[in-house]
Order: C-alpha cells, then sequence, then structure tokens
C-alpha cells in the first residue's frame, strides 16, 4: 500500500512512507490509512497526511484567512459543544464531559501539555 496523493518517500531522507498507526503498533486494529510516516525519521509524532492538494490549498487558505481574521474564528468551545451535540449528549451530558475535561488539563504538569500537544501535531506534506 502506498500514499495516494503525496510523494510516497520520505522528503528528509527518501525512505519509503508507511502507516504511521503501524509504526505506532504493528498489531494496531484500527489503522488510518491517511496517515503516514517515515520509518526512519518517525519519533512519535509528526506525520504525513495523504490529502489531496485541493484539501490542502483549502486548509492553506483557511489558515491563512484566520491569520488576517481572528474574529472569524470559532471559540474552540464552541466546536466542542457542536461536537458532543452531533454524538448525540444532552445539554446536561455536554456540560459534564466539558467540566471533566477542564478538571484533567488542570492537574496536568508543564510536561504533560507538552506532550500531548507534541502528539496532536500534524505535518502537512505538500509536494
Ligand atoms: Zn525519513
Amino acid at each position: 500500500m502506498k500514499p495516494r496523493h503525496i510523494d510516497p518517500n520520505c522528503p528528509e531522507c527518501g525512505a519509503e512512507l508507511v502507516l504511521s498507526d503501524l509504526l505506532d503498533d504493528p498489531d494496531a486494529e484500527e489503522v488510518f490509512e491517511d496517515k503516514w510516516a517515515c520509518p526512519k525519521c518517525y519519533d512519535g509524532h509528526g506525520v504525513y497526511m495523504d490529502w489531496p492538494q485541493e484539501q490542502i490549498d483549502e486548509l492553506a487558505g483557511r489558515a491563512r484567512d484566520a491569520e488576517k481574521h481572528p474574529e472569524k474564528l470559532i471559540p474552540w468551545e464552541e466546536v466542542r459543544h457542536d461536537l458532543y451535540k452531533d454524538m448525540g449528549l444532552t445539554d446536561e451530558e455536554i456540560e459534564e464531559e466539558i467540566k471533566k475535561a477542564e478538571e484533567k488539563t488542570k492537574n496536568m504538569t508543564e510536561e504533560e501539555i507538552a506532550e500531548f500537544q507534541s502528539k496532536v501535531r500534524y505535518l502537512i506534506n505538500i509536494k
């Protein structure tokens, strides 16, 4: 299997990219087919998203737009609220989930927060 939209080789060292979930765990049951990583350079974070160029352009455009018009950004609270609504949670349940998440981050050390953020950081490989 190879990525469909991006360069199948690592831009850093040229090795063939592999699915990042399988690098994390060769027996992984859930494998995302759009997340690729270099078997040599991968250090637990930094994956290449196998997305079509239009999708990357659109994201890049939105990011530029957001920089110029910060007032257009949707607060994370609102996004999260809508996500939970889509999952079928009631307003009370949403309130509860948000409280739980806040408690959790309150108890996290700076290091744990940095660790968490490094895991959610994605690299976009633009050809
Ligand atoms: Zn590499």
